[in-house]
């Protein structure tokens, strides 16, 4: 790591929001440095008191480092915006008037800073923040206004001081700049709200569509196009590892006789059922999918010794465990992968032999050759 990125990490830690909060510090500090700078130029210009700039660069200073520390420090992330944003605009502002109120003759301009207040606002805040700070903004620039007037001997301002009429211009003009602002930084607030939903919306959505993809939606194990990804993979590992691994195909025995009997939603809990009790009785590493409609595909890691004990076992747990009262067995089909069998082949030979359960009274598992 270069010595920059260390120093980097120091000042900004490495929490990639934090480092985002303190770039925002940053920029409201540079705006803060800019703004002094111009009102040490006009103590050249002796329009200005230096006690009165001193106050408040300190005021400036004190709120840059109070800041820095509590965004820094993670302090912040306690309360819902850790930008602490109200915050941060609430002292720009004030800094804004109090610079108003010292300036002398300069005072127009020092007024001019209140626009990035609000450019940053309409990011961040929300219509009532935005309300709050417009109201600070005018009432504040009211007070010291009403300061320098009633009590002229408090403000050290020299030089030449602009008469009450030029301060009650500038508080109209505010007055008549301000809500115009506040509502476009509502709009954006507003716009940002909808994008945020919409986002929100659309993960939601795309969590949904990821699910379906995948699964099933009767049953919700795996769906015929995630065991077909499976297989692949497990063909892949097999060819790499030399891992056995089988394949059974299942098919629910006269399935078709208990929609008949039963009816069809009936049929749908028994296939719920199978799906639930079959993965029940499975190991971690085995997969259940399923295939189409009565039937299942099962991909079990090991030899055909351990995957007839698994259905064998699976046997036992359907047979009275779909349906109050009526049993359910069903044929499987189940097969060794060869090396450098496909996963086609494989699955045909599963199902031929499936055939053959079927063909040889059903309610059994053949090994394909
Ligand atoms: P076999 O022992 O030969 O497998 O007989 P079967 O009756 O199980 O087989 P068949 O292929 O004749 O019938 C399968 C039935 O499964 C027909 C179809 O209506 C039913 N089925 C397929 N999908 C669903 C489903 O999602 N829900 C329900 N309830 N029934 C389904
Ligand atoms: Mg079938
Ligand atoms: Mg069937």
């Amino acid at each position: 790591m270069s010595a920059t990125c260390r120093v980097l990490d120091v000042l900004g830690g490495r929490d990639p929001r934090r480092r985002l909060r303190l770039v925002q510090w940053l920029i409201a500090s540079a705006v803060y440095v800019g703004a002094a700078s111009l009102l040490i130029t006009g103590v050249g210009q002796g329009w200005m008191n230096t006690s009165a700039l001193l106050l408040w660069l300190g005021f400036v200073f004190a709120v840059l480092v109070v800041g820095y520390v509590a965004l820094r420090s993670g302090w912040t992330e306690r309360f819902r915006d850790p930008s602490v944003t109200v915050w941060q605009l609430s002292m720009g502002v004030i800094a804004v008037n109090w610079g108003y109120l010292i300036c002398g003759p300069m005072r127009t301009s020092a007024l001019f800073p209140i626009m990035v207040i609000f450019a940053f606002g309409a990011f961040t805040l929300r219509w009532r923040q935005i309300a709050w700070v417009t109201l600070l903004a005018v009432s504040s620039l009211v007070a010291a206004v009403a300061v320098r007037t009633l009590y002229p001997h408090w403000v050290p301002a020299q030089g030449e001081v602009p008469p009450l009429r030029v301060d009650i211009n500038n508080v109209l003009m505010l007055i008549v700049v301000l809500p115009a602002l506040a509502v476009i930084a509502a709009r954006l607030s507003n716009l940002r709200q909808k994008l945020r939903d919409q986002r929100e919306a659309l993960s939601r959505a795309l969590a949904e569509v990821e699910r379906l993809a995948v699964s099933d939606e009767l049953t919700g194990i795996a769906n015929r196009r995630s065991m077909r990804g499976l297989l692949e993979h497990h063909v892949a590992l097999s060819a790499r590892y030399e891992t056995p691994f089988c394949v059974a195909i299942l098919d629910i025995d006269h399935f078709k006789a208990v929609n008949d009997d039963l009816g069809h939603a009936a049929g749908d809990e028994v296939l719920r059922a199978f799906a639930r009790r079959t993965s029940e009785t499975l190991r971690s590493s085995d997969v259940l999918g399923r295939w189409g409609g009565e039937e299942f595909v099962l991909v079990m890691p090991g030899d055909l010794d351990a995957a007839r004990r698994v259905l064998d076992r699976t046997r036992h747990a359907i047979r009275n465990g779909c349906h109050p009262s009526r049993p359910v067995t069903f044929s499987a089909g189940v097969a060794q992968h060869h090396p450098e069998e496909s996963d086609d082949n494989l699955l045909s030979r599963a199902d031929l032999a499936l055939y053959q359960a079927k063909r040889c009274g059903r309610n059994r598992c053949v090994e394909a050759s």
